[in-house]
């Protein structure tokens, strides 16, 4: 089996939004109810720096900086991603595309393989919000549940609600200055790709900017909509 054949026939919807819209909570709530498979590149980047790969060398600093890795790492890992066995159920990108040039390698991959994105959902947002989302944000160092210190607190100080895991961990690049800079990379390089999809007729919006399982059940009757 080549890769071209391992995407056939799956749902694949894109998630887009500036860093605090919610795309991974959403993501992985999407994952759970529609039985679809989340792919971060974000996550993809962080596991190929822990690793110390060389794609995670060249990415470390930029991602650091709140800067975008270049599309040739980016569009790489993905594709290997993509390619495994997992990904026939259908995936979720979260925070992939970023650029036109990731969108069209995208479209291009897809092509290959007889497949076409079902959506592009935007996860509309408030600019003025996002750095405080960001910067009280933590997840859960066994399973990844993602909480907030204001928004979703653990009930348990310390203990995830959803394995039991005590270890917490905080994203280096969710420090204010860096949200900054992160923001502005998403209003230079991300935010065109509104108007590509738009174009490309499978653009749909969502108010992201209320409770989070509200936002969850209005995003989820957009996917039910989009992979019927
Ligand atoms: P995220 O977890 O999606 O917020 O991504 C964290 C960081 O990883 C970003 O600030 C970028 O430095 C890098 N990154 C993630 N996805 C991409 C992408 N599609 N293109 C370029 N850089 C990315």
């Amino acid at each position: 089996m080549t890769d071209a054949t391992t995407l056939t026939a799956a749902p694949v919807l894109i998630l887009l939004g500036p860093p605090g819209a919610g795309k991974g909570t959403q993501a992985r709530k999407l994952e759970q109810a529609h039985g679809l498979v989340q792919l971060s590149t974000g996550d993809l980047l962080r596991a190929a720096v822990a690793e110390g790969t060389e794609a995670g060398k060249r990415a470390k600093a930029v991602m650091e900086a709140g800067e975008l890795v270049s599309d040739e790492i980016v569009i790489a890992i993905l594709r290997d991603r993509l390619a495994s066995p997992d990904c026939r159920k259908g995936v979720i990108l979260d925070g992939f595309p970023r650029t036109t040039v990731q969108a069209e390698a995208l479209d291009r991959l897809l092509a290959d393989s007889g497949q076409r994105i079902n959506a592009a959902i935007s996860l509309d947002v408030e600019d003025a919000a996002m750095v405080e989302r960001i910067s009280g944000r933590f997840t859960c160092a066994t399973c990844g549940e993602g909480y907030h210190d204001s928004f979703k607190p653990t009930a348990r100080a310390g203990t995830c609600d959803a394995c039991g895991g005590t270890e917490m961990k905080r994203r280096a690049d969710d420090k204010a200055e860096t949200v900054a800079q992160r923001l502005e990379a998403y209003h230079a390089q991300t935010a065109p790709l509104i108007a590509y999809y738009d174009k490309a007729g499978t653009l749909s919006r969502v108010d992201a900017m209320g409770a989070i399982d509200k936002i969850a059940s209005n995003l989820s009757d957009v996917v039910s909509r989009a992979i019927a």
